[in-house]
């Protein structure tokens, strides 16, 4: 469970001397297991949010806890093995096959090749991928949508329990969406993970979303499972 207490990210404006606020006064809980959407108007504060639990933007206030651990205490090294990230433009290394793509971090954690090949080929096949198909094709054969979901799987090669997701489906055509999104959810139901997912569509975090916490203006506006959100009072 990933719990976010009183999180705050203040940048300084040098025009007037004020500070201001990026996101503020944010508490949230993130299930185990669940895919939660950070949903809000563009500047809202979600891609700051996203990227201080993995610590690539240090907040300037608050906790972030990991199953109880605080996160700013240790080293921001250590979190990357734990938490995958993927995000919009994936780049995808373009000189590496898509197997090789997908064996990148196995490949830096040094585990054997053997293993590791076997896994890259079963986590194409679980993204729809066939693997005598496109394990040996090049980032610029794939289709946008086929290229999102190599960096999907790249993301699931390490096997993080949590994964942080930045508009992943975002650069793709409406029906490509679907595809992948549906395939996304497949996999979930499978491996359950602890998902952070940021969307700026409404339907998009209706449809992938356990949960979904509704920022405006850097705080937290609403937060239920998409019934609750969609209900009027
Ligand atoms: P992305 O969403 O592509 O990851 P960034 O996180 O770099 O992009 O930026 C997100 C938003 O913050 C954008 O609207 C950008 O214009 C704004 N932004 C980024 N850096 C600064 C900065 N130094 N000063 C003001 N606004 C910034
Ligand atoms: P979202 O992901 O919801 O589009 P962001 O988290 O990227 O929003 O940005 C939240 C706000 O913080 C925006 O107003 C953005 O311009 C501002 N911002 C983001 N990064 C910086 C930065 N490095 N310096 C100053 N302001 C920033």
């Amino acid at each position: 469970m990933i719990e976010l207490r009183n999180l705050e990210k203040r940048y300084a404006n040098p025009q007037t001397g004020q500070d201001f606020y990026a996101v503020r006064d944010l508490s949230l809980t993130f299930p185990d297991g669940q895919i939660t959407a950070l949903l809000g108007p563009s500047g809202c504060g979600k891609t700051t949010t996203l990227r201080m639990i993995n610590r690539l933007i240090e907040p300037t206030g608050g906790q972030i806890l990991i199953d109880g651990a605080d996160v700013l205490a240790g080293r921001p090294e250590a979190l990357r093995r734990r938490i995958g990230y993927v995000i919009q433009q994936i780049g995808l290394f373009p000189h590496l096959t898509v197997e090789q793509n997908v064996a990148t971090v196995p490949d830096l954690l040094g585990q054997p090749k053997g293993k590791t090949r076997e896994r890259v080929r079963e986590l194409l096949g679980l993204v729809g991928l066939e693997p005598a198909q496109f394990a040996h094709k090049r980032p610029a054969e794939l289709s946008g949508g086929q290229a999102q979901r190599v960096g999907v799987a790249r993301a699931l090669a390490a096997d993080p329990p949590v994964l942080l997701m930045d508009e992943p489906f975002g650069a793709l055509d409406p029906l490509a969406r679907d595809h992948v999104q549906d395939a996304f959810l497949d996999i979930q139901r499978r491996l359950k993970k602890t998902i952070v997912m940021v969307t700026h569509d409404i339907d998009e975090a209706l449809r992938m979303g356990d949960r979904v916490a509704l920022l405006r203006g850097g705080e937290l506006a609403q937060f239920g499972t998409p019934d609750d959100l969609v209900r009027r009072p």
